[in-house]
């Protein structure tokens, strides 16, 4: 459709997209999907020559965002010591374990607070959220790695917030 009349194309264009959003947007998934490999490829390329530049970028960065990443490292800990404990890729088995285990024990302890609860009222809760509300791409599931005990309280007052919004608002998380 060659349109003599640039607005009117515009108009077409505007109105297309209106139309055709959600085919648009899986359209820009598989193109992103396919650009990865080379996007790896090239931030590699440009970390091993700029090496420098990167490592002094990084040491920033992570003295700006220390207690996000101190937090982040606490949970990768725990991921790694809890795919240990239940096996390489959690299954089903494990989940129920795990819980059959916090709802039998007399008292557990709120990852978030320290606070003791017993077994049986306490939460289990998503560390990453299946539906976040923001930071979609962080978007957590159902294996054993991702599970932790909650009391109510904090399960109700982090919601679906991912945990490095949940840390800037204030909320301390245990070390393990
Ligand atoms: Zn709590």
């Amino acid at each position: 459709m060659p349109y003599k009349d640039k607005q009117q194309q515009l108009q077409y264009w505007r109105d297309y997209r209106k139309k055709n959003r959600p085919k648009i947007a899986l359209q820009e998934i598989a193109r992103r999907e396919n650009r990865r490999p080379a996007w790896d490829l090239y931030q590699r390329k440009y970390r091993e020559t700029h090496k420098a530049k990167t490592s002094e970028y990084h040491k920033v960065y992570y003295h700006g965002h220390k207690p996000e990443k101190r937090a982040y490292g606490r949970v990768y800990k725990r991921l790694r010591r809890m795919k240990k404990l239940y096996g390489a890729s959690p299954t089903h088995e494990a989940n129920k374990k795990f819980i059959t285990a916090v709802r039998s024990s007399p008292k557990v302890k709120c990852y978030y607070c320290a606070k003791e609860i017993p077994g049986i009222g306490a939460h289990i809760d998503h560390v990453f959220p299946i539906c976040p509300r923001v930071f979609k791409d962080k978007r957590g599931d159902d294996s054993i790695g991702n599970l932790c005990v909650s009391c109510p309280d904090c399960n109700r007052r982090k919601s679906d917030l991912p945990i490095g919004i949940w840390i800037k608002q204030g909320q301390q998380i245990l070390a393990l």
